[in-house]
């Protein structure tokens, strides 16, 4: 495994074309582009790592399927009634299907899905108190008291927020939103915020690898039903309007983020995080995808055999 690690970082880690860094949020458009990592995080509890896979990065969108666990945990299927389970087909920001939609997500990946999340788990508490329990969440799945929220990201996106804050008051306008907007916008940008590295956040994915429990320590998180929801749902929703070709070229449940890491789950394998902060067309990672690609090349690890 650390040969092949090696070999992803000396191929596709030194690409030429690395894509672009998302510069919507001005702290994340000084990020170099030169940064490349990649972690394994293996069921029988080794993990290989190579490349810059200490450095931390802002994980973005990843944490939606963090936050995501926490509401099934917290509302059970009554989730369902607030977010749709189909893939989008659209950009993770988009707005058009929420009209036709009723100001109801398709599903909880997309940007309008994880504000309805954020609102679901706030329940009327302060956005303090709520992320502190996301970071609880966040930590104990990694094992890793260190996690943190970068302040000044959150802060960057918010200060640029407008597409993010439509899709709250076009939500709320419906009546889906149970929170005030600003509460709720303030929670999402914040757990979009989170701080991690390669080797923590392919140590957090550990509990969907094995059926809801965490296969080193042994702990359960989820239910084996809950853990193959979660998967299908990164499968088919994780990438936005790239959760199709990514499906094709990697065949694994994965969610992306504007940071530039993928989390991807080969069930009863490995939970494998990666890191390039480049981004394609739609928005996720490009290297990070070809790291993917070749990682699941070698090891045969595609859920389609
Ligand atoms: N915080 C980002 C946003 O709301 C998350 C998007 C992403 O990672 N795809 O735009």
């Amino acid at each position: 495994m650390q040969d092949i690690l090696d070999q992803i970082v000396a191929t596709v880690g030194a690409s030429a074309d690395r894509g672009k860094v998302a510069d919507y949020i001005p702290q994340l458009a000084c990020i170099d582009a030169n940064q490349f990592a990649i972690t394994v995080a293996l069921a029988d509890g080794r993990i290989f790592s190579a490349g810059d896979s200490q450095q931390l990065f802002s994980i973005q969108s990843i944490s939606k399927a963090f936050t995501l666990t926490i509401a099934l945990g917290k509302l059970g299927d009554a989730v369902w009634s607030r977010v749709g389970r189909e893939p989008s087909g659209d950009p993770f920001n988009s707005i058009v299907q929420l009209e036709h939609e009723h100001g109801k997500p398709r599903n909880p990946f997309i940007n309008a899905g994880a504000i309805a999340i954020a609102d679901a788990i706030l329940m009327g508490h302060q956005p303090k108190e709520t992320l502190a329990e996301i970071l609880q969440f966040v930590r104990f799945i990694a094992a890793d008291d260190s996690i943190s929220i970068d302040e000044k990201v959150a802060r960057s996106e918010q200060s640029r927020g407008d597409r993010n804050a439509s899709l709250a008051h076009f939500m709320a306008s419906f009546g889906r939103l149970d929170n005030p907007v600003d509460c709720v916008l303030g929670t999402y940008f914040h757990h979009c915020s989170i701080a991690m590295n390669t080797q923590q956040l392919a140590k957090a994915g550990l509990f969907l690898v094995d059926n809801g429990r965490n296969p080193v320590s042994g702990t359960r998180v989820v239910s084996t039903q809950r853990a193959r929801r979660i998967n299908s749902l990164m499968l088919m929703c994780g990438h936005y309007d790239g959760s199709g070709e990514f499906a094709f070229r990697v065949g694994l449940p994965g969610k992306s983020g504007v940071g530039g890491g993928i989390l991807a789950i080969a069930p009863g394998k490995a939970s494998i995080a990666v890191w390039s902060p480049g981004l394609d067309d739609v928005g996720n990672s490009k290297l990070g995808t070809a790291a993917l690609e070749k990682l699941v090349q070698h090891t045969g690890w595609s859920i389609f055999g």
